[in-house]
């Protein structure tokens, strides 16, 4: 199956630290493994602006950040098992990996001994460099695309595929669940993810801020007890808390 390359809308940095300009960016033709995605919405993570200041090393440039990305497939290559047009999905952080290392066999791309593929900024297997999401499409290998429920908002969905996989995976891995304690340091961007989530597997959960500014709305998102770490007189059994 041969397709055509797609040119397609984006923004992208043209030099270190300067202000995202749109352009336009050529997506590979469609292969037969991977999937051409619309792309709805594409949160914004704090490594895109660290990448494309340059924070992080040299860059190069004119890159395309957005490693959050929600859509709807629009094609799929002729290998292609698990996803069908109109799907939801989302890409996150890596878009490829060797697929036969240690690693890479044993489901932890992100560690592949040949070099993982990020999702942008990166030289990918066919010598490109990786373009993200700020942009209308994206082609990806589609072991790299994981489906997202009709029932979840698009929107709502794409700050999960970096953010929230950040705090999912420590928490699956560690087994939370109901009779598990589990504390969050700080209720910002991840933290109030790590609430809602840890709270969603049944775990009791406690927010360590360093005030009570947000108190209100960590209790709301799930937490069931929330102390503020300047002032040892809202922490029960504190040892430096008056009496
Ligand atoms: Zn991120
Ligand atoms: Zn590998």
């Amino acid at each position: 199956m041969t397709t055509a390359l797609h040119n397609v809308k984006a923004y992208a940095a043209p030099a270190e630290g300067q202000p995202l300009t749109p352009t336009t960016l050529t997506r590979r033709a469609v292969g037969p493994h991977d999937v051409l995605i619309d792309i709805k919405y594409v949160g914004i993570c704090h490594s895109d602006i660290h990448t494309v200041r340059g924070d992080w090393g040299l860059q190069t440039y004119p890159l395309t950040p957005g490693h959050e990305i929600a859509g709807i497939v629009a094609q799929v290559g002729s290998e292609v098992t698990g996803l069908k047009v109109g799907d939801h999905v989302g890409v996150g952080c890596m878009v490829n990996s060797c697929g036969h290392c240690t690693n890479c066999r044993h489901g932890d791309e992100q560690y592949c001994l040949n070099g993982t593929v990020f999702t942008y900024g990166y030289s990918d297997r066919d010598g490109t460099i990786t373009q993200g999401g700020y942009s209308t499409h994206v082609v990806v290998d589609a072991g790299f695309v994981p489906t997202i429920p009709d029932t979840l908002d698009l929107a709502e969905a794409a700050p999960l595929l970096c953010a929230g996989i950040t705090i999912y995976s420590p928490l699956a891995h560690w087994g939370t669940g109901p009779g598990k304690k589990v504390a969050v340091v700080g209720l910002g961007g991840l933290g109030h993810m790590g609430v809602k989530i840890a709270h969603a597997m049944g775990a009791e959960v406690t927010v360590l801020s360093e005030s009570l500014k947000e108190q209100e709305d960590g209790l709301r998102l799930g937490a069931d007890h929330y102390y503020a770490t300047s002032d040892p007189d809202t922490i029960p059994n504190c040892p430096a808390s008056s009496t």
